[in-house]
Parts: C-alpha cells; sequence; structure tokens
C-alpha cells in the first residue's frame, strides 16, 4: 500500500533527511516528541513489521544500522528509544515499515 512515504521516497514531497542510500532513507519526524526525533525507513514498500518476509533480513539490518549511526551522529550518546509502531494496537498510522529514533531526554517508560 503506498502512503506518505512514497512521496518522500521519491521527492514528490520534502523532507529533512538525515542519511540515504539504495536500500533505506531517514528523515526528522515532522511532529517530533523528543528533542531529537527521526525515522528510518525502507525504500522497499514493506507495510508494517507483521509484513516482513526472509527476503527482507538484509534490509532490516541496513534500517537498524543506520539507525545507530545516525543516532551517533545526531549527539545521542546519553542513549535513546527504537520503536516500530505496528498495526492498530501498536498505533500505526503511517501503513509504510518505520523505526523511530526518540532520544535528547530521559524517556519514561512504559509507553501508554
Ligand atoms: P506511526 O504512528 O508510528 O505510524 O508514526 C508516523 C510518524 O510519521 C509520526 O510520528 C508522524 O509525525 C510522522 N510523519 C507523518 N508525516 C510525515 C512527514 N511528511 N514527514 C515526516 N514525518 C512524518
Amino acid at each position: 500500500m503506498s502512503s506518505i512515504f512514497s512521496k518522500i521516497i521519491s521527492k514528490e514531497i520534502p523532507a529533512d533527511i538525515f542519511h540515504e542510500d539504495d536500500i533505506c532513507l531517514a528523515f526528522r519526524d515532522i511532529n517530533p516528541q523528543a528533542p531529537v526525533h527521526f525515522l528510518v525507513i525502507p525504500k522497499k514498500e514493506i507495510s508494517s513489521m507483521a509484513d516482513l518476509t526472509n527476503e527482507d533480513e538484509a534490509i532490516v539490518g541496513r534500517c537498524l544500522l543506520v539507525a545507530s549511526k545516525v543516532a551517533a551522529k545526531q549527539g545521542l550518546q546519553n542513549g535513546y528509544r527504537l520503536i516500530a509502531n505496528t498495526l492498530d494496537d501498536g498505533g500505526q498510522e503511517v501503513p509504510h515499515l518505520h523505526f523511530h529514533v526518540m532520544g535528547g531526554r530521559k524517556l519514561t517508560w512504559p509507553p501508554g
């Protein structure tokens, strides 16, 4: 299913892009919930964590590696949180797999 993130990948709509390669894209969340809040998404249209298949293993690996590297570049040496909201119960709004990286403040646990 196409989503607004496909338009960010194709540059039809702008985003503050922190990293781009052949497999994934990292960009600032438009509605940040922490001083640093960015998303890492695969360029492949995968709807959610629930839709991953064996062939996506390297894609997910790249996304998480990029999350780690961009977090370091964004100064999150004190730590951060990585979240993949999944489907309705997980509170997923955009149906394109994405990893939230949030940091720059002490985050509470558990989330709501
Ligand atoms: P989720 O609830 O996990 O699906 O989160 C979707 C995230 O995408 C939210 O944090 C939104 O603020 C973010 N978002 C939606 N549209 C855009 C956009 N055009 N650019 C950057 N972030 C966006």
